[in-house]
């Protein structure tokens, strides 16, 4: 009994009752395609998961971190200092410490770059700066 290949649709006589492909090699380009292997450069590869995928994980991970610390950005409020500079300081100190937490819990969350360091030096000291202004 003739059957159609159901890779490539040619005409095959199956040895078997079950065969649906006329050769190995349809059977295996069929697996590739149901699994959705692509042809790179003479050999096919399973396609990865798409990197941006991974990205959003960490970045889902990241803000799970900054929500399970809330009372770093409560702190601000205690900074009651009745000066224009209150908001500033107080976003200053609660950056900078949710930073320093965030570092200190989950160090590898954070890629800490220069920047992110320099970034880091220039508020505190603006910081420092302010305080200073403030109690001299
Ligand atoms: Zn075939």
């Amino acid at each position: 009994m003739e059957r159609f290949c159901k890779y490539c649709n040619e005409i095959f006589n199956p040895r078997r009752k079950n065969h649906i492909y006329c050769c190995s090699s349809c059977k295996t380009l069929a697996s590739y395609k149901r699994n959705q292997y692509k042809y790179v450069s003479g050999h096919y590869q399973k396609n990865e998961i798409v990197p941006s995928e991974k990205i959003n994980d960490s970045l889902i991970e990241q803000k799970n971190i900054t929500a399970s610390i809330p009372k770093v950005a409560n702190d601000k409020n205690r900074v009651n200092f009745n000066s224009v500079a209150n908001s500033v300081i107080g976003n200053l100190a609660a950056d900078s410490l949710s930073y320093g937490l965030k570092k200190a819990f989950a160090p590898n969350s954070i890629p800490a770059t220069k920047e992110d360091i320099l970034a880091l030096q220039k508020d505190i000291n603006q910081l420092k700066l302010l305080l200073k202004v403030r109690t001299h």
